[in-house]
Protein backbone atom coordinates (compact mmCIF):
# COMPACT_ATOMS: atom_id res chain seq x y z
CA UNK A 1 0.00 0.00 0.00
CA UNK A 2 1.57 3.54 -0.76
CA UNK A 3 1.13 6.59 1.10
CA UNK A 4 -1.66 7.86 -0.28
CA UNK A 5 -3.44 4.43 0.51
CA UNK A 6 -2.36 4.55 3.99
CA UNK A 7 -3.63 8.22 4.32
CA UNK A 8 -6.98 7.11 2.85
CA UNK A 9 -7.30 4.58 5.26
CA UNK A 10 -6.38 6.25 8.40
CA UNK A 11 -8.89 9.17 7.11
CA UNK A 12 -11.75 6.49 6.72
CA UNK A 13 -10.91 4.73 10.09
CA UNK A 14 -10.68 8.27 11.96
CA UNK A 15 -14.13 9.23 10.80
CA UNK A 16 -15.65 5.86 11.62
CA UNK A 17 -14.34 5.88 15.11
CA UNK A 18 -15.84 9.64 15.03
CA UNK A 19 -19.05 8.50 14.04
CA UNK A 20 -18.67 5.57 16.52
CA UNK A 21 -17.69 8.17 19.20
CA UNK A 22 -20.86 10.25 18.36
CA UNK A 23 -22.66 7.63 18.22
CA UNK A 24 -21.55 6.71 22.06
CA UNK A 25 -22.30 10.24 23.09
CA UNK A 26 -25.96 10.80 21.76
CA UNK A 27 -26.86 7.68 23.52
CA UNK A 28 -26.03 8.66 26.40
CA UNK A 29 -27.28 12.48 26.12
CA UNK A 30 -30.53 10.88 25.17
CA UNK A 31 -30.93 8.12 28.03
CA UNK A 32 -29.63 11.39 30.49
CA UNK A 33 -32.95 12.97 28.90
CA UNK A 34 -35.66 10.81 30.23
CA UNK A 35 -35.97 9.58 33.35
CA UNK A 36 -35.02 6.59 32.87
CA UNK A 37 -32.18 5.13 35.80
CA UNK A 38 -28.95 6.06 34.49
CA UNK A 39 -27.20 2.31 32.50
CA UNK A 40 -23.82 1.85 33.07
CA UNK A 41 -21.74 4.02 31.19
CA UNK A 42 -17.41 3.03 30.70
CA UNK A 43 -17.05 6.91 29.45
CA UNK A 44 -16.36 9.00 32.44
CA UNK A 45 -17.28 12.96 33.12
CA UNK A 46 -13.93 14.20 32.05
CA UNK A 47 -13.47 12.11 28.51
CA UNK A 48 -17.46 13.11 27.96
CA UNK A 49 -16.84 16.84 28.10
CA UNK A 50 -13.61 17.03 26.23
CA UNK A 51 -15.78 15.11 24.09
CA UNK A 52 -18.67 17.05 23.69
CA UNK A 53 -15.96 20.20 22.61
CA UNK A 54 -15.63 18.60 19.74
CA UNK A 55 -19.00 17.94 18.97
CA UNK A 56 -20.12 19.95 16.05
CA UNK A 57 -23.44 21.53 17.42
CA UNK A 58 -24.50 23.69 14.46
CA UNK A 59 -27.58 22.30 12.46
CA UNK A 60 -26.68 20.71 9.41
CA UNK A 61 -29.34 21.14 7.21
CA UNK A 62 -30.94 17.47 6.70
CA UNK A 63 -31.26 15.75 2.96
CA UNK A 64 -33.88 13.64 2.82
CA UNK A 65 -34.41 11.77 -0.83
CA UNK A 66 -37.76 13.66 -2.00
CA UNK A 67 -40.39 10.84 -2.61
CA UNK A 68 -44.33 11.70 -3.18
CA UNK A 69 -46.29 10.07 -0.59
CA UNK A 70 -48.04 6.93 -2.10
CA UNK A 71 -51.49 7.48 -2.15
CA UNK A 72 -53.52 5.38 0.69
CA UNK A 73 -55.52 3.21 -1.07
CA UNK A 74 -58.88 1.73 0.67
CA UNK A 75 -58.85 -1.80 -1.65
CA UNK A 76 -62.33 -2.89 0.66
CA UNK A 77 -64.57 0.37 -0.96
CA UNK A 78 -67.47 -0.79 -2.51
CA UNK A 79 -68.92 0.79 -5.46
CA UNK A 80 -72.79 1.15 -6.84
CA UNK A 81 -73.12 1.59 -10.28
CA UNK A 82 -76.86 2.81 -10.43
CA UNK A 83 -78.57 2.25 -14.27
CA UNK A 84 -81.49 4.88 -15.52
CA UNK A 85 -82.99 5.10 -18.62
CA UNK A 86 -86.09 7.59 -19.14
CA UNK A 87 -86.41 10.53 -16.41
CA UNK A 88 -89.38 12.03 -17.44
CA UNK A 89 -93.32 12.65 -16.22
CA UNK A 90 -94.42 12.08 -19.86
CA UNK A 91 -96.32 8.50 -18.97
CA UNK A 92 -96.58 6.98 -15.76
CA UNK A 93 -93.62 5.38 -14.29
CA UNK A 94 -92.30 2.19 -15.55
CA UNK A 95 -89.04 -0.12 -15.02
CA UNK A 96 -87.90 1.87 -17.48
CA UNK A 97 -89.18 5.50 -16.83
CA UNK A 98 -89.08 7.10 -12.95
CA UNK A 99 -90.39 10.50 -12.54
CA UNK A 100 -88.37 13.76 -12.88
CA UNK A 101 -89.35 13.89 -8.93
CA UNK A 102 -88.45 10.87 -7.47
CA UNK A 103 -85.19 10.81 -9.41
CA UNK A 104 -84.65 14.33 -7.94
CA UNK A 105 -85.17 12.52 -4.49
CA UNK A 106 -82.88 10.09 -4.76
CA UNK A 107 -79.95 12.57 -6.03
CA UNK A 108 -80.88 14.38 -2.44
CA UNK A 109 -80.51 11.47 -0.84
CA UNK A 110 -77.43 10.40 -1.78
CA UNK A 111 -75.99 13.56 -0.56
CA UNK A 112 -78.11 13.57 2.49
CA UNK A 113 -76.53 10.10 3.05
CA UNK A 114 -72.92 11.49 2.81
CA UNK A 115 -72.52 8.92 -0.14
CA UNK A 116 -70.42 10.46 -3.15
CA UNK A 117 -71.18 9.97 -6.42
CA UNK A 118 -68.09 9.18 -8.86
CA UNK A 119 -67.11 9.12 -11.99
CA UNK A 120 -65.88 5.94 -14.08
CA UNK A 121 -62.55 7.62 -14.39
CA UNK A 122 -62.14 7.82 -10.75
CA UNK A 123 -62.70 4.10 -10.29
CA UNK A 124 -60.25 2.92 -12.53
CA UNK A 125 -57.55 5.41 -10.83
CA UNK A 126 -58.54 3.48 -8.10
CA UNK A 127 -58.95 -0.32 -9.73
CA UNK A 128 -54.85 1.03 -10.78
CA UNK A 129 -53.81 1.93 -7.26
CA UNK A 130 -53.38 5.56 -8.53
CA UNK A 131 -56.46 7.50 -6.38
CA UNK A 132 -58.22 6.53 -3.09
CA UNK A 133 -62.39 6.67 -3.68
CA UNK A 134 -64.96 7.15 -0.50
CA UNK A 135 -65.93 4.10 1.03
CA UNK A 136 -68.78 3.07 -0.26
CA UNK A 137 -69.83 5.59 -3.25
CA UNK A 138 -72.08 5.55 -6.66
CA UNK A 139 -71.74 5.73 -10.04
CA UNK A 140 -74.48 7.10 -11.95
CA UNK A 141 -75.19 5.47 -15.64
CA UNK A 142 -77.60 6.46 -18.40
CA UNK A 143 -78.50 4.07 -20.93
CA UNK A 144 -80.15 4.43 -24.44
CA UNK A 145 -80.02 7.76 -25.19
CA UNK A 146 -83.51 9.45 -24.90
CA UNK A 147 -84.24 13.17 -24.64
CA UNK A 148 -85.37 13.55 -20.97
CA UNK A 149 -81.72 13.12 -20.00
CA UNK A 150 -80.96 16.64 -21.51
CA UNK A 151 -84.09 18.29 -20.64
CA UNK A 152 -84.85 16.63 -17.29
CA UNK A 153 -81.94 14.85 -15.30
CA UNK A 154 -79.26 17.35 -16.48
CA UNK A 155 -80.21 20.29 -14.74
CA UNK A 156 -80.62 18.04 -11.85
CA UNK A 157 -76.80 16.47 -12.00
CA UNK A 158 -75.62 19.70 -12.67
CA UNK A 159 -77.19 21.62 -9.15
CA UNK A 160 -75.82 18.23 -7.33
CA UNK A 161 -72.36 18.79 -9.61
CA UNK A 162 -72.67 14.64 -10.24
CA UNK A 163 -70.49 13.40 -12.95
CA UNK A 164 -72.03 10.51 -15.02
CA UNK A 165 -72.08 7.87 -17.78
CA UNK A 166 -74.46 7.51 -20.84
CA UNK A 167 -74.83 4.73 -22.96
CA UNK A 168 -75.64 5.68 -26.37
CA UNK A 169 -76.74 3.32 -29.17
CA UNK A 170 -76.15 4.83 -32.58
CA UNK A 171 -79.14 3.56 -34.60
CA UNK A 172 -81.63 5.48 -31.96
CA UNK A 173 -79.25 8.83 -32.00
CA UNK A 174 -80.90 11.79 -33.46
CA UNK A 175 -83.63 9.16 -34.43
CA UNK A 176 -87.15 9.88 -33.11
CA UNK A 177 -88.58 12.77 -31.49
CA UNK A 178 -87.56 11.96 -28.47
CA UNK A 179 -84.01 11.10 -28.68
CA UNK A 180 -80.76 13.78 -27.98
CA UNK A 181 -79.52 15.57 -30.92
CA UNK A 182 -75.66 16.05 -31.39
CA UNK A 183 -76.00 19.34 -29.72
CA UNK A 184 -77.65 17.91 -26.67
CA UNK A 185 -74.62 15.05 -26.52
CA UNK A 186 -71.93 17.67 -27.12
CA UNK A 187 -73.16 19.36 -23.80
CA UNK A 188 -73.79 16.36 -21.78
CA UNK A 189 -69.77 16.17 -22.25
CA UNK A 190 -69.44 19.60 -21.40
CA UNK A 191 -71.23 19.41 -18.67
CA UNK A 192 -69.40 16.51 -16.92
CA UNK A 193 -70.63 13.49 -18.58
CA UNK A 194 -68.99 10.54 -20.07
CA UNK A 195 -69.59 9.09 -23.26
CA UNK A 196 -70.27 5.47 -23.04
CA UNK A 197 -71.26 2.90 -26.50
CA UNK A 198 -74.32 0.83 -26.28
CA UNK A 199 -74.18 -0.65 -29.52
CA UNK A 200 -75.40 0.07 -33.09
CA UNK A 201 -79.05 -1.90 -32.85
CA UNK A 202 -79.44 -2.40 -29.26
CA UNK A 203 -79.79 -6.03 -30.23
CA UNK A 204 -79.36 -9.14 -27.97
CA UNK A 205 -75.46 -9.91 -28.66
CA UNK A 206 -75.19 -12.98 -27.72
CA UNK A 207 -78.59 -14.68 -29.05
CA UNK A 208 -78.29 -12.82 -32.26
CA UNK A 209 -75.89 -15.47 -33.42
CA UNK A 210 -78.27 -17.98 -34.50
CA UNK A 211 -79.52 -15.41 -36.95
CA UNK A 212 -76.19 -15.60 -38.85
CA UNK A 213 -75.31 -18.59 -41.25
CA UNK A 214 -71.93 -18.72 -40.16
CA UNK A 215 -69.22 -17.68 -37.76
CA UNK A 216 -67.88 -14.68 -39.95
CA UNK A 217 -70.77 -13.60 -40.57
CA UNK A 218 -71.87 -13.35 -37.02
CA UNK A 219 -68.41 -12.26 -36.13
CA UNK A 220 -67.68 -9.48 -38.72
CA UNK A 221 -71.78 -8.20 -37.58
CA UNK A 222 -70.61 -7.90 -33.99
CA UNK A 223 -67.14 -6.43 -34.52
CA UNK A 224 -69.40 -3.54 -36.01
CA UNK A 225 -71.84 -3.41 -32.81
CA UNK A 226 -69.05 -2.95 -30.68
CA UNK A 227 -65.87 -1.71 -32.07
CA UNK A 228 -67.20 0.08 -34.96
CA UNK A 229 -69.83 1.80 -32.27
CA UNK A 230 -66.95 3.24 -30.31
CA UNK A 231 -65.35 4.60 -33.57
CA UNK A 232 -68.69 6.03 -35.03
CA UNK A 233 -68.98 7.86 -31.55
CA UNK A 234 -65.83 8.71 -30.71
CA UNK A 235 -65.49 10.67 -34.40
CA UNK A 236 -68.91 12.16 -34.10
CA UNK A 237 -68.30 13.75 -30.56
CA UNK A 238 -64.60 13.80 -30.53
CA UNK A 239 -64.56 12.21 -27.38
CA UNK A 240 -63.07 8.79 -26.02
CA UNK A 241 -65.60 5.92 -25.60
CA UNK A 242 -64.00 3.60 -22.68
CA UNK A 243 -67.18 1.49 -21.47
CA UNK A 244 -69.56 -0.53 -22.92
CA UNK A 245 -73.04 -1.42 -21.60
CA UNK A 246 -74.61 -4.76 -22.94
CA UNK A 247 -77.82 -4.27 -24.38
CA UNK A 248 -80.63 -5.36 -22.19
CA UNK A 249 -77.69 -6.93 -19.98
CA UNK A 250 -76.62 -9.98 -21.98
CA UNK A 251 -72.96 -10.94 -22.34
CA UNK A 252 -70.91 -13.93 -22.75
CA UNK A 253 -67.53 -14.24 -21.70
CA UNK A 254 -67.03 -14.34 -25.77
CA UNK A 255 -68.37 -11.07 -26.29
CA UNK A 256 -66.62 -9.38 -22.75
CA UNK A 257 -63.62 -10.61 -24.28
CA UNK A 258 -64.73 -8.96 -27.90
CA UNK A 259 -65.31 -5.51 -26.13
CA UNK A 260 -61.64 -6.20 -24.13
CA UNK A 261 -60.16 -6.36 -27.91
CA UNK A 262 -62.26 -3.17 -29.27
CA UNK A 263 -60.42 -1.31 -26.68
CA UNK A 264 -62.82 -0.81 -24.31
CA UNK A 265 -61.74 -0.59 -20.45
CA UNK A 266 -65.14 -1.96 -19.14
CA UNK A 267 -68.62 -2.94 -19.82
CA UNK A 268 -71.93 -3.04 -17.62
CA UNK A 269 -74.19 -5.26 -17.11
CA UNK A 270 -77.46 -4.99 -15.32
CA UNK A 271 -76.66 -7.96 -12.89
CA UNK A 272 -77.57 -5.61 -9.03
CA UNK A 273 -74.97 -6.56 -6.91
CA UNK A 274 -71.95 -3.54 -5.48
CA UNK A 275 -68.72 -3.39 -7.49
CA UNK A 276 -65.34 -4.06 -5.14
CA UNK A 277 -61.82 -3.78 -6.32
CA UNK A 278 -61.84 -7.44 -7.21
CA UNK A 279 -64.40 -7.11 -9.88
CA UNK A 280 -64.05 -8.50 -13.22
CA UNK A 281 -63.99 -5.05 -15.19
CA UNK A 282 -65.49 -6.40 -18.74
CA UNK A 283 -68.49 -7.76 -16.30
CA UNK A 284 -69.45 -4.41 -13.72
CA UNK A 285 -72.40 -5.15 -11.75
CA UNK A 286 -75.10 -2.31 -12.17
CA UNK A 287 -78.26 -2.08 -10.14
CA UNK A 288 -81.08 -0.98 -12.72
CA UNK A 289 -83.58 1.80 -10.64
CA UNK A 290 -87.66 1.48 -11.26
CA UNK A 291 -89.37 4.30 -11.44
CA UNK A 292 -92.37 2.09 -10.07
CA UNK A 293 -90.27 0.34 -7.50
CA UNK A 294 -88.00 0.96 -4.86
CA UNK A 295 -86.20 -2.80 -4.74
CA UNK A 296 -83.11 -1.91 -6.66
CA UNK A 297 -82.80 1.63 -5.24
CA UNK A 298 -83.00 0.38 -1.88
CA UNK A 299 -80.34 -3.03 -2.38
CA UNK A 300 -77.74 -0.47 -4.69
CA UNK A 301 -78.17 2.27 -1.92
CA UNK A 302 -77.85 -0.11 1.73
CA UNK A 303 -74.26 -0.47 2.19
CA UNK A 304 -74.59 -2.56 5.66
CA UNK A 305 -73.44 -0.93 8.51
CA UNK A 306 -71.60 1.88 6.74
CA UNK A 307 -74.59 4.68 5.88
CA UNK A 308 -77.38 2.31 5.81
CA UNK A 309 -80.34 2.24 3.37
CA UNK A 310 -81.19 6.10 2.19
CA UNK A 311 -84.24 7.23 2.57
CA UNK A 312 -86.64 8.59 -0.34
CA UNK A 313 -88.63 11.47 0.12
CA UNK A 314 -92.63 10.65 -1.28
CA UNK A 315 -92.14 12.24 -4.33
CA UNK A 316 -95.69 12.47 -4.29
CA UNK A 317 -95.79 15.40 -1.94
CA UNK A 318 -92.71 17.47 -2.69
CA UNK A 319 -92.63 20.90 -1.10
CA UNK A 320 -95.26 23.64 -1.64
CA UNK A 321 -92.83 25.65 -3.48
CA UNK A 322 -93.04 29.16 -2.19
CA UNK A 323 -93.57 32.78 -4.45
CA UNK A 324 -89.95 32.33 -6.68
CA UNK A 325 -89.43 34.82 -9.50
CA UNK A 326 -88.09 33.13 -12.53
CA UNK A 327 -91.34 31.62 -12.32
CA UNK A 328 -91.30 27.77 -12.17
CA UNK A 329 -90.71 26.65 -16.01
CA UNK A 330 -91.16 30.22 -17.12
CA UNK A 331 -89.02 31.87 -20.24
CA UNK A 332 -87.45 34.83 -19.59
CA UNK A 333 -85.49 36.59 -21.78
CA UNK A 334 -83.24 38.82 -19.33
CA UNK A 335 -80.01 37.12 -19.35
CA UNK A 336 -78.82 39.23 -15.96
CA UNK A 337 -82.04 38.33 -14.45
CA UNK A 338 -82.11 39.00 -10.07
CA UNK A 339 -83.73 35.78 -8.44
CA UNK A 340 -86.32 36.46 -5.84
CA UNK A 341 -87.57 34.15 -3.62
CA UNK A 342 -90.28 34.78 -1.01
CA UNK A 343 -89.51 32.96 2.47
CA UNK A 344 -91.93 34.93 4.75
CA UNK A 345 -93.76 32.00 5.37
CA UNK A 346 -90.93 30.69 7.33
CA UNK A 347 -90.43 33.71 9.84
CA UNK A 348 -86.93 33.78 11.50
CA UNK A 349 -85.11 32.24 8.48
CA UNK A 350 -81.31 33.53 9.41
CA UNK A 351 -79.38 34.12 6.05
CA UNK A 352 -76.09 31.92 7.32
CA UNK A 353 -78.54 28.94 6.92
CA UNK A 354 -79.89 29.36 3.78
CA UNK A 355 -77.85 27.78 0.43
CA UNK A 356 -78.72 29.07 -2.97
CA UNK A 357 -77.96 26.71 -5.79
CA UNK A 358 -77.78 28.38 -9.69
CA UNK A 359 -76.99 26.19 -13.00
CA UNK A 360 -73.72 26.87 -13.90
CA UNK A 361 -72.84 29.12 -10.48
CA UNK A 362 -73.37 26.29 -7.87
CA UNK A 363 -73.22 28.32 -4.56
CA UNK A 364 -74.67 31.96 -4.71
CA UNK A 365 -74.44 34.80 -2.17
CA UNK A 366 -77.53 35.24 -1.83
CA UNK A 367 -78.89 38.40 -0.06
CA UNK A 368 -81.67 37.86 2.50
CA UNK A 369 -83.92 40.75 4.43
CA UNK A 370 -84.85 38.79 7.52
CA UNK A 371 -87.59 41.61 7.43
CA UNK A 372 -90.01 40.85 4.45
CA UNK A 373 -88.37 37.77 4.41
CA UNK A 374 -87.47 38.26 0.46
CA UNK A 375 -83.97 36.52 -0.58
CA UNK A 376 -82.74 37.52 -3.84
CA UNK A 377 -79.22 37.07 -5.80
CA UNK A 378 -78.20 39.16 -9.03
CA UNK A 379 -76.79 36.87 -11.41
CA UNK A 380 -73.00 38.12 -12.00
CA UNK A 381 -72.69 37.39 -15.99
CA UNK A 382 -74.83 36.15 -18.64
CA UNK A 383 -76.61 33.11 -18.43
CA UNK A 384 -75.67 30.85 -21.15
CA UNK A 385 -77.25 28.08 -21.40
CA UNK A 386 -81.61 27.36 -22.03
CA UNK A 387 -82.14 25.53 -19.13
CA UNK A 388 -81.60 26.71 -15.46
CA UNK A 389 -82.68 25.09 -12.17
CA UNK A 390 -82.58 26.91 -8.94
CA UNK A 391 -81.87 25.16 -5.37
CA UNK A 392 -82.63 26.70 -2.05
CA UNK A 393 -82.27 24.82 1.27
CA UNK A 394 -82.40 26.17 4.59
CA UNK A 395 -83.19 25.43 8.34
CA UNK A 396 -86.90 25.54 9.11
CA UNK A 397 -87.14 27.61 12.29
CA UNK A 398 -90.44 26.12 13.55
CA UNK A 399 -88.91 23.09 13.77
CA UNK A 400 -85.35 23.30 13.06
CA UNK A 401 -85.34 21.12 10.20
CA UNK A 402 -83.84 21.57 6.55
CA UNK A 403 -86.02 22.15 4.07
CA UNK A 404 -85.52 22.45 0.39
CA UNK A 405 -86.83 22.78 -2.93
CA UNK A 406 -86.09 23.85 -6.46
CA UNK A 407 -87.50 24.75 -9.80
CA UNK A 408 -86.52 25.32 -13.77
CA UNK A 409 -86.60 28.25 -15.72
CA UNK A 410 -85.68 28.63 -19.31
CA UNK A 411 -84.25 31.77 -20.78
CA UNK A 412 -84.93 32.87 -24.29
CA UNK A 413 -81.21 33.13 -25.77
CA UNK A 414 -82.17 34.20 -29.33
CA UNK A 415 -84.21 37.27 -27.20
CA UNK A 416 -81.28 38.71 -26.68
CA UNK A 417 -80.22 39.97 -30.10
CA UNK A 418 -83.65 41.12 -30.55
CA UNK A 419 -84.45 45.12 -30.92
CA UNK A 420 -86.35 45.41 -28.61
CA UNK A 421 -84.64 43.16 -26.04
CA UNK A 422 -83.57 45.80 -23.83
CA UNK A 423 -87.30 46.93 -23.43
CA UNK A 424 -88.33 43.53 -22.66
CA UNK A 425 -86.02 43.10 -19.82
CA UNK A 426 -87.27 46.27 -18.18
CA UNK A 427 -90.90 45.17 -18.39
CA UNK A 428 -89.78 41.63 -17.00
CA UNK A 429 -87.73 43.35 -14.09
CA UNK A 430 -90.52 45.63 -13.29
CA UNK A 431 -93.47 42.88 -13.24
CA UNK A 432 -91.02 40.87 -10.96
CA UNK A 433 -90.15 43.47 -8.51
CA UNK A 434 -93.93 44.40 -7.92
CA UNK A 435 -94.86 40.81 -7.62
CA UNK A 436 -92.62 41.01 -4.84
CA UNK A 437 -93.64 44.23 -3.73
CA UNK A 438 -89.52 45.09 -3.48
ZN1 LIG B 1 -80.62 -0.11 -23.48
Amino acid sequence: MNYNGLCKLMKIEKISYKIFRSFVILTILLSFGCDRPEPASEVDNASLEENLEEVDLEPKPMTLPIVPPAPIIDKSSRVTILGYHQISDKGSPSEMRISVGKFRSQMQALRDAGIKVISFKDFFKWKRNEKPIPETCVIITVDDGYDDLYDNALPILREFNYPFTFYLYTDFLGGSGRTLNNLEVKELLASGGELGSHSISHDFLVRAKRKFKDEVGYKNWLSKEIKGSKASLEEKFETTVSSFAYPYGEYSDFLASEVEAAGYNSAVTVNGAKANFESLIFELPRYIIHGNNDINWKAGTSFGGLGGAVQIEDSTKPSKLPKVWPMPKSEICNRLPIIRVDLSEYPGVKLEEIEMKVTGFGSVPAEFDELTGILKWKTTRRLRVEKHSVYISFVDPSNGRNKSFSWPFVVNLEAFYLPEYSEKIKIEEESSAQFFQD
